[in-house]
This record gives C-alpha cells, sequence and structure tokens, in this order.
C-alpha cells in the first residue's frame, strides 16, 4: 500500500510478543467469556447452572490491547476501575464449528491477561438490558502478557492469581473453569470463523476489585507466566 491508497496512515496492526521469538503475534479479535467460574459468578450475583446454561461472549476492539509491564491512565466516566485476571488463549489456525475433540488442533498458546473494566457502567448496563461496551470495550483495558507457544496443548490445571501492591486479590485455579478451553473453542466456533490471531480471554476468579491511581497489579499463571500492569493519573 502506498500514501496515495489511504487518506491518512492507518493504524499499526495490534500485536503482541511471543516468548523465544523475535516475530511478533498480530491479534485480529478479543474475545471474553463472561461468568466462567462459579464463585465470581455468586459474587457478581449471577450464578451459573452449566446444566441449562450456555456460555457467553462479548467482545473488544484490538485497539484496546496493552503490553503486560505498561502504565496506563485511570480512565474517564468511571469511580470503579476493577481488575479481572484472566488466562488467555491465542487461536493459531483457522476453524468454524470445531468438533470438541479437534480443538486442540487451534491452540497457539497462552497468555496472562487482565479484562480491566468499567465495573460501575457494566453493571448499570447490565441491569438496563443495554450493551456492555462502555464498562468493557475501555481504552487500554485489553492487558496481555507475551504469548507463551504451546501448540496443540488443552491447559487443565494451573494456579492463578493476582495481587495488588503485594496484597494477593485473586487466588484460584485454571481447572475450576466452568467450561474448558475445549468447550469455549467448540462453542465461540458456531458462532464465529475462528482465525489466527484471536485472543480468547477465558473468566475471572473471584475476588475482583478497584484500582486506584498508583496501584501496582501483578499476576501470574503457573505454567505461563507473569503480568504486570501499574495505574497510572486521570485519563487527560
Ligand atoms: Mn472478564
Amino acid at each position: 500500500m502506498t500514501q496515495d491508497t489511504y487518506l491518512w496512515t492507518p493504524a499499526p496492526t495490534p500485536c503482541v510478543a511471543v516468548r523465544g521469538s523475535a516475530q511478533r503475534l498480530p491479534v485480529r479479535r478479543l474475545f471474553f467469556v463472561g461468568r466462567n467460574y462459579h464463585a465470581h459468578a455468586a459474587e457478581m450475583g449471577k450464578p451459573v447452572d452449566k446444566s441449562v446454561e450456555r456460555p457467553f461472549y462479548f467482545t473488544k476492539s484490538p485497539l484496546t490491547l496493552t503490553a503486560s509491564g505498561s502504565t496506563t491512565p485511570y480512565p474517564s466516566e468511571t469511580k470503579n476501575y476493577q481488575f479481572e485476571m484472566e488466562l488467555v488463549l491465542a487461536v493459531g489456525k483457522a476453524g468454524f464449528r470445531i468438533p470438541a475433540e479437534q480443538t486442540h488442533e487451534h491452540i497457539y498458546g497462552y497468555a496472562c491477561g487482565l479484562d480491566m473494566t468499567r465495573r460501575d457502567l457494566q453493571l448499570a448496563a447490565r441491569d438496563k438490558g443495554r450493551p456492555w461496551d462502555l464498562g468493557k470495550d475501555v481504552e487500554h483495558s485489553s492487558v496481555c502478557s507475551e504469548i507463551v507457544p504451546m501448540p496443540g496443548k488443552v491447559m487443565e490445571s494451573g494456579a492463578i492469581a493476582l495481587s495488588v501492591n503485594g496484597q494477593v486479590k485473586q487466588h484460584s485455579d485454571v481447572s475450576k473453569l466452568i467450561w474448558n478451553i475445549r468447550e469455549i473453542i467448540a462453542d465461540l466456533s458456531l458462532f464465529y470463523h475462528l482465525q489466527p490471531g484471536d485472543l480468547i480471554y477465558t473468566g475471572t476468579p473471584e475476588g475482583v476489585g478497584p484500582v486506584v491511581s498508583g496501584d501496582q497489579l501483578h499476576g501470574h499463571i503457573d505454567g505461563v507466566g507473569e503480568i504486570l500492569l501499574t495505574i497510572g493519573p486521570a485519563a487527560a
């Protein structure tokens, strides 16, 4: 593309680092699973009965992607900005209506993620039956660590934890996912033609809570790695 093609320079492709590689993973879409740990669903006042429910999803713009180690502004129009520590799955192979037993073929690797949320706006929207975008599709809110390549590996367990200023806030295990990795890929692929570079944030365990400017967040998932985020001053 020459500079004659577009009116102005297009935004760069959102991307994340890959452990052990000089090449970066180009990100296509960001999917998020809602209420995927029982104890978190309960703390949100919306317990899940898997026998009669299906998973649900929301999306965020890839422009919200933010690297681990960043300092991000405290966003506008909220008084309750919250952390959600999550396991992130990177899709490495296209697929549609993927049978559960084949889902592993579509896994490129995993990362640590933070699904930062304007909780006050999310809950107001939820309770009025409005879209979640202002609560969830927040600038700088999709924080992601480097991707760890694990082609074909279905993660079934591993401690997941988040601390704020050294104090543990969330501590659970990936084995407690209501809909596991295979079930998420199989179900989401009924709705979307999954493509390489799609990232799936798999949901947060209990213990979510607010941050303030100056807070330092440190997340960890056994077998994957770490994630860091500093909350900066209010957005200017
Ligand atoms: Mn989440």
